[in-house]
Order: structure tokens, then C-alpha cells, then sequence
């Protein structure tokens, strides 16, 4: 079993007045047992399209997975598809009656004549059991293909796919497993990352790796399929350490871990603490932090100075620097960062200022460019980033805060590079290594 297709039915799916979570968890948890989703399909509740849809299925697929269209009303028709797709007719079921008959039973209700069809099952299928809900699930086999038909309320078509469908899976997929690491990229461009990865890529491979890209975060997807979780896990080392390899330093997390929590669990590590200076983000670097839970142990909070009025009063940017270099200017980035550690009594502090557009910029400060700064033990930096003057006013404000959040990243992946380095001299008789900042970047 290696090839499922999963078929959503319900016209409200099809007018996006649902959103289809269903296919997404579905496919999700039979890759997990070594079963790829290979097509995915969203039919309205019209017997026609989706008896033929389903015949489709069950020639091309191993194992076919519906949700939707199984209710009492008028518009639920996938029992009906299932029979016609069989040629079959539909026969009452005792059981399944008898359940509906309790589950109304336990409310205190009588049940309502139509909730009758809900037994209703194919002939040469089964009746699945519904824990939750009134709809029970059907299996059948079109052509030899294991059919599964599940409710579409998510929380009953999650605990029947548990219960009733993952086991046979399982057991068909005999151990085989598909397993999924994700690793994070920042500061490199989608093609620069394809291109650094480029033999990876290449089609047909296992591990196969491949990319998505988000706002200011490219992600690389590494699928392993193998006999045994364990084996999956090597496949799965292995290929990380080659992208690592590839991608250096830009790499900055895995899986669930974010910008924001990566920082921070360095600052707790070595007890540092952080403070922010927000203008153009408008307090997003700081929604990012406290979106990470813990992170009042490194983070102590920070300054929303979006006027000039502020950037003095606030942070003590002097206001002769704001007449000479205009607020967005590497000098006030990083002004602004000082004040913050100053003020706030932090380790480190960032800052950023910028233009979000889509107004306000000129040819010499165009919509889109943004100075991130940092103030630190090590001195300060600012980083000048140009997000394009086109680009969306919350695409720069999200660019410019994860901008911020890894250019304090750098500066701690290198100070512990340089400290391990340092520690290597130390060892070997040689004087430390001095911590030089030119340009206003470290290096
Ligand atoms: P049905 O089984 O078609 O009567 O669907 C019952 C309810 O489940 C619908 O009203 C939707 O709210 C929800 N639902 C149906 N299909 C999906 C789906 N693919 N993803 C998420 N929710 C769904
Ligand atoms: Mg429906």
C-alpha cells in the first residue's frame, strides 16, 4: 500500500466557505505510515462526478480516503456515490441503526425518521463505528481497493481514522514509514538555497528535499521513507548534515523551532537578557518573543517609539541626529539599540527603523529599506536591508523584524564560534583572538 488518494466532498468546500483541514491531516498521517497522498480532490455533493471520481480512485490508487457528504440530509450523497461506483444497492445496517437509535437515546431524543438513512450502507461494505457523532463510516472495496469513507466534522473523522483505519494501514504498510524533517532557513533567497542544493533535489532521490519559501524564511523539506523508523532517522541525519553543510550558518533552526526561539534559547543559555527598540515594526519583534512560551527569562520587553518625540524622549536619540540623518538612517538603527540597552539594563537590545510603505519614500530612501541595529557586550551593529519598494507594507514590517532577530542570532552563533576558537588558541598557547567590528557588522 504506498499510493492513496484522498477525495473531499462537499460543495461548501468547493465555494471556499470551508476550508478543507481534513485532506491536509489526512495526508499528513498516512505519510507518516509510509503512504503518499497522490492526488488530492475536492468534488461538490453531485452523485454523478463523484461515483466516477471514486471508479477513478480505486483504479489508480492502493487505498482511497473520502470525508464528507455522509450526514442525513438531502445533500449528502457519498453513500449513494459508493453505491453506484459499485453498482451495488444500499441495505440497512442493524447495528449502525441501533447506534443512532442510542446515541439519540442518551440526549434524551427520539430520532428523527431521516437520521435511518446514516445505516445505510452499501452492500459488501461495513459500517464503521462513530464514537462521537451519529454518522458512521463505511468501507468498502471498489475493484480490490480498500475504500474508506469518513465523516466530515475533523474531530470524528480524526478519532475513526485513529481507531478504525490507521491499524490496517499499518499493518498493510508492514513497518514502512515516511518521516519529515524541516530545517529553516534565513538571509538567502529561494534560488540561492535550490541552487546550494541542487543534487539533493534531484527527482526520484530518497531522502527527497525540497523547499518552501515564507516571508523572510525559505524551509527545506526532507522526506525519508524506509522499513523502520530508525533507518528513516538516519536517511534523515544524513541528509541534514549535507544541507547544513551546504547552507552554513543560514540555517538557523528545525522543525518547530522559530527565529524568536532560537534566539532566545541562546540568551538563556548564557543568561543574557534582551530588550527591544521598535519603530516601523511597530512591536512585532516583541510579539514574536512573547509568542514563545518562557520567554520572560530573556526577554524584558521594549520600547514602541514610532515618532521622533519618542526616539528622544524614550531612548535618547538626540534630536540633532534625527534633523542631520532623518529617523531611518543606520545612525539612529543604531542610537536607537544603545538606548535600549542603556535604559532597559539589558545584555543586548534590538532596534529597527525603516520605511513600510506605501507611502513616505523618496529615491534616496525608497519604500521597503530598513535598518535593523544591535546593541551588545561586543559593541554595536546595523544592518541595512532593502525589501523592494513594491513589496506588501506587512511583508517589510515581518521581513524587518525576523531581519532584527537574526542579526542578534549571527552575532551569537559567531561569539560562541569565535569563544570555541579562542578556546582552541587558549589551548594551544596562543593569546585570545581579538572581537573586531568593522563596518558595523561583526566579523
Ligand atoms: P458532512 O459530513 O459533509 O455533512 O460535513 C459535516 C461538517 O464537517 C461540515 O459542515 C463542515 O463544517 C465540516 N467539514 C466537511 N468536510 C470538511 C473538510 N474537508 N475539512 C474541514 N471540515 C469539513
Ligand atoms: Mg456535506
Amino acid at each position: 500500500m504506498e499510493r492513496a488518494w484522498i477525495i473531499a466532498v462537499g460543495t461548501e468546500l468547493m465555494l471556499g466557505q470551508t476550508v478543507d483541514t481534513n485532506t491536509a491531516w489526512l495526508a499528513e498521517r498516512l505519510a507518516g505510515l509510509g503512504v503518499r497522498a497522490v492526488r488530492h480532490l475536492t468534488v461538490p455533493d453531485e452523485l454523478a462526478p463523484l461515483a466516477d471520481v471514486l471508479r477513478k480512485a480505486a483504479a489508480a490508487a492502493d487505498l482511497v480516503v473520502l470525508t464528507g457528504g455522509l450526514g442525513p440530509t438531502e445533500d449528502d450523497l457519498t453513500r449513494f456515490a459508493l453505491a453506484r461506483a459499485l453498482d451495488v444497492e444500499l441495505k440497512t445496517d442493524a447495528e449502525s441503526l441501533e447506534q443512532i437509535r442510542a446515541f439519540f437515546a442518551r440526549r434524551g431524543r427520539e430520532m428523527p425518521e431521516h437520521n435511518v438513512i446514516q445505516a445505510q450502507i452499501p452492500e459488501g461494505g461495513q459500517a464503521i463505528r462513530n464514537a462521537w457523532g451519529t454518522a458512521p463510516g463505511i468501507r468498502v472495496a471498489i475493484n480490490g481497493t480498500p475504500c474508506y469513507a469518513l465523516p466530515g466534522v475533523p474531530h470524528e473523522m480524526q478519532a475513526m481514522f485513529e481507531r478504525h483505519v490507521r491499524p490496517v494501514v499499518q499493518e498493510a504498510a508492514r513497518g514502512r514509514v515516511l518521516r519529515t524533517r524541516r530545517l529553516h532557513c534565513t538571509g538567502v533567497s529561494e534560488s540561492q538555497v535550490g541552487e546550494a542544493l541542487a543534487p539533493l533535489m534531484r527527482r526520484g532521490r530518497n531522502p527527497d528535499v525540497g523547499t518552501t519559501a515564507e516571508i523572510g524564511v525559505i524551509t527545506v523539506r526532507i522526506n525519508a521513507l524506509a522499513d523502520s523508523p530508525e533507518t528513516a532517522d538516519q536517511r534523515l541525519d544524513s541528509a541534514e548534515q549535507q544541507v547544513r553543510e551546504r547552507l552554513g550558518d543560514s540555517v538557523f533552526g528545525r522543525d518547530d523551532q522559530t527565529l524568536a526561539s532560537v534566539v532566545l534559547e541562546r540568551l538563556i543559555d548564557r543568561k543574557a537578557t534582551l530588550s527591544t527598540a521598535e519603530s516601523c515594526t511597530g512591536g512585532m519583534i516583541g510579539t514574536l518573543l512573547t509568542d514563545v512560551p518562557g520567554s520572560s527569562r530573556a526577554y524584558l520587553g521594549g520600547a514602541v517609539s514610532y515618532s521622533n518625540d519618542l526616539k528622544q524622549s524614550l531612548l535618547g536619540v538626540p534630536k540633532e541626529m534625527l534633523a542631520r540623518e532623518g529617523a531611518v538612517s543606520e545612525a539612529v538603527a543604531r542610537t536607537m539599540a544603545e538606548g535600549a540597552r542603556g535604559r532597559f539594563k539589558s545584555d543586548y537590545a534590538l532596534s529597527v527603523t525603516g520605511i513600510a510603505g506605501p507611502g513616505g519614500g523618496s529615491p534616496a530612501k525608497p519604500v521597503g529599506l530598513v535598518h535593523v541595529g544591535l546593541a551588545g557586550p561586543e559593541g554595536p551593529a546595523v544592518r541595512t536591508c532593502r525589501f523592494g519598494s513594491d513589496a506588501p507594507r506587512q511583508a517589510i514590517r515581518m521581513r524587518a523584524a525576523r531581519a532584527a532577530l537574526n542579526l542578534l542570532r549571527l552575532a551569537l552563533v559567531r561569539r560562541r564560534g569565535r569563544a570555541a576558537r579562542a578556546q582552541c588558541l587558549r589551548t594551544a598557547g596562543t593569546a585570545n583572538l581579538p572581537i573586531k567590528v568593522s563596518n558595523g557588522r561583526y566579523v
